[in-house]
């Protein structure tokens, strides 16, 4: 079983339609690789170990549904320390589980690429992305969906009563750190009571693509 890193950089800037936070679709080049082959017991699927391995790059051009976060804003959230990528990559995995009940897609259709501090915005962003060569209009329809998406997401962490994470909210708390849990809530609280920039028409954002802030 590989362990993939997925690195994605827009091909189509759009527009940061808030200061805050910024919601929004665009073309994305994927690349994932795989660095790890873990070793699982049939059955049991007991974690005998793991070893590196060296595979040429997989690359798919698609189409994101994106979430930019001001630094400033993740600062204040408790977005910060060494758990930071932990805490906001448990975002990202929960956007990506609840996500299909809106896009009637399968689970395995969307991929996530989360970056603490992404190279092109130099802040916390999250891609998900549709993991078919140029896209089925996933994203599109997550676009649309956004403020249901992330009310959903909000309230799968406050509904579960579990104490710091476990595999049915963001994830067991080894992955996402002994404060994920507590910051995802916070950061999905902040992100689906914000004001989303829904009234930027998506055609209109195609059509004119500009340089994202450095
Ligand atoms: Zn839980």
């Amino acid at each position: 079983m590989p362990e993939t890193s997925g690195l994605v950089e827009p091909l189509e800037p759009l527009p940061q339609t808030g200061e805050d936070h910024s919601l929004w679709r665009g073309e994305v080049h994927v690349t994932t690789v795989a660095t790890l082959y873990k070793k699982i017991r049939f059955y049991t699927r007991e974690n005998l170990g793991a070893g590196d391995i060296h595979l040429p790059p997989e690359e798919l051009d698609t189409e994101a549904f994106v979430l930019t976060l001001s630094e400033a804003s993740a600062a204040e959230l408790g977005l910060a320390g060494g758990d930071r990528g932990s805490a906001w990559r448990a975002v990202g995995s929960l956007l990506r589980r609840v996500a299909p009940l809106f896009v009637r897609c399968q689970p395995a259709d969307l991929g996530l690429s989360s970056h603490v501090r992404s190279p092109h915005f130099g802040c916390p962003a999250l891609f998900l992305y549709d993991r078919v060569q140029g896209g089925v209009g996933l994203s599109e329809l997550l676009f649309r969906g956004q403020r249901e998406l992330l009310n959903a997401a909000l309230e799968v962490v406050e509904r579960c009563d579990c104490e710091a994470g476990c595999p049915a909210c963001v994830g067991p708390r080894e992955e996402v750190g002994p404060l994920g849990k507590e910051t995802a809530r916070r950061l999905l609280e902040h992100l689906s009571r914000g004001v989303l920039p829904t009234d930027v028409p998506v055609a209109a954002q195609d059509d004119a693509p500009v340089e994202a802030p450095a």
